[in-house]
């Protein structure tokens, strides 16, 4: 399967988990973009914190 890329609306391609914030959620674990916090759909955050780069 391919990366998963997500664009965020600053204009910051997030590809990789380090690229992510991750924030507790009160069920499941919330991601957002480490460069302006912007929530990421967690499916997505879910896929990029799995993507290393290699
Ligand atoms: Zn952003």
């Amino acid at each position: 399967m391919g990366l998963t890329e997500y664009r965020c609306t600053c204009g910051a391609t997030l590809r990789y988990k380090q690229d992510l914030r991750r924030e507790r959620g009160t069920v499941y674990p919330a991601w957002k973009c480490r460069e302006c916090g912007t929530p990421v759909p967690g499916q997505v955050g879910e896929k990029l914190s799995h993507q290393h780069p290699s």
